[in-house]
């Protein structure tokens, strides 16, 4: 099974599998173009216009790799807000929107390990 990196209608980047004729492949490239990601879609059905999930530019590799790590570091936050007590949702909320806006590729490279405790330690020391 192939796969093709296509970029969707919002900048980030998704894979497409290559496999199947070419009208089927096609499609499914086409569709993808035309697309938003799942994070961007969730933005819009919130009311957010701009989208505040920042893409990541860089080399390609590197692009992609950064967005592995911050999809990941999103997803373990988006986890910790179903746990947190109320009084800490406007801090979460915060620690999202800073993962969200961070779109320094270097950055995330570097922070592959500590990304979610360095940006909770920046929203407020012992949140995370
Ligand atoms: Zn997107």
């Amino acid at each position: 099974m192939g796969l093709k990196r296509v970029f969707r209608r919002c900048k980030h980047s998704t894979l497409a599998d290559t496999s199947g004729s070419y009208t089927v492949v096609a499609a499914r490239i086409r569709a993808a173009e035309t697309s938003r990601c799942p994070e961007c879609e969730a933005e819009r059905a919130l009311g957010h216009d701009v989208p505040r999930f920042v893409p990541l530019w860089d080399e390609e590799g590197r692009a992609v790799e950064a967005d592995h790590i911050r999809r990941r570091v999103l997803r373990q936050a988006c986890v910790l807000v179903v746990h947190a007590p109320q009084d800490e949702l406007p801090l979460y909320d915060r620690l999202i929107e800073r993962i969200r806006s961070l779109g320094d590729v270097e950055w995330w490279l570097d922070h592959r390990d500590d990304a979610l405790v360095y940006l909770a330690h920046t929203i407020q020391p012992g949140l995370y």
